[in-house]
């Protein structure tokens, strides 16, 4: 936190200094999959040494999950191609307002624009020889999209499952759920309410995201039952995920 001197912002603890949340998910197929561009992509590419972007998925066009959009630009370069971008039309929608420069035409290209395509996302659908099923999540009194991918779940910026997603998070054995702080907030799950969401889905594993600094990584962690546990940046796990064999 920016200005702050608690325990958390002070510690040696490298799990205690956290990025804004995202996910980079490698299918069997190699099909590289970003969950959100935040504002840190940029030095989180670098840093985990991000070989690749073949599509992105956005959970909702908050700012600490879309401004590091503009980095792209490179992986167009690496890749020599475009990108696809998915989300619910609202999401879409806020890109495209947020990065106008990107959509509008008399932008001079000297400088070098992301290439990419928004596609909005109406239920589940293939990348790779994989499915991605999005999961509406209560984010406050805005619906957000979390996603699922095999027995991988990824939850964030919720404060509520609504009753129809369930169904859709059925089997899942990895979730990544968001847990704010101990603390009630109006659009985040406190860090018992995620415990709660996590019994009731009853994964193998959980790892909680989108952290505030009023939860030391080791304490809470050791304060958690097994199997969950607080996440951090760099943490990397692997789950199961069919492949779809194409018509
Ligand atoms: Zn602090
Ligand atoms: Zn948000
Ligand atoms: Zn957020």
């Amino acid at each position: 936190m920016i200005g702050c001197d608690c325990a958390v912002c002070r510690s040696d603890d490298p799990r205690d200094a956290r990025t804004r949340p995202s996910v980079y998910v490698t299918l069997p197929d190699g099909t590289a999959i970003l969950i959100d561009t935040a504002p840190d992509f940029r030095m989180q590419a670098l840093r985990h040494r991000l070989p690749r972007v073949d599509a992105v998925l956005y959970t909702h066009g908050h700012a600490d999950h879309v401004l590091g959009l503009d980095d792209l630009r490179r992986f167009n370069h690496l890749q020599r191609g475009r990108i696809p971008c998915y989300g619910d039309p609202q999401t879409m929608g806020e890109l495209r307002r947020t990065f106008g420069y990107i959509f509008d035409h008399k932008t001079p290209a000297g400088g070098g624009l992301p290439e990419i395509d928004l596609f909005d996302v109406h239920g589940a659908f293939c990348l790779g020889r994989s499915e991605v099923i999005p999961v509406p999540l209560w984010h406050g009194r805005r619906l957000v999209q979390g996603y699922r991918i095999g027995s991988l779940a990824y939850l964030t910026d919720c404060s509520a499952i609504p009753d129809g997603s369930w169904a859709l998070l059925d089997g899942v054995d990895a979730v990544v759920i968001d847990a704010l702080r101990h603390r009630a907030h109006p659009t985040h799950f406190t860090v018992a309410e995620a415990l709660a969401a996590v019994l009731r889905l009853a994964p193998s594993r959980a790892w909680f995201t989108h952290i505030c600094h009023d939860l030391p990584h080791a304490a809470t962690t050791a304060s958690l039952p097994d199997g969950v546990e607080l996440a951090y940046d760099g943490l990397s796990v692997t789950f199961e995920v069919a492949s779809i064999v194409r018509q």
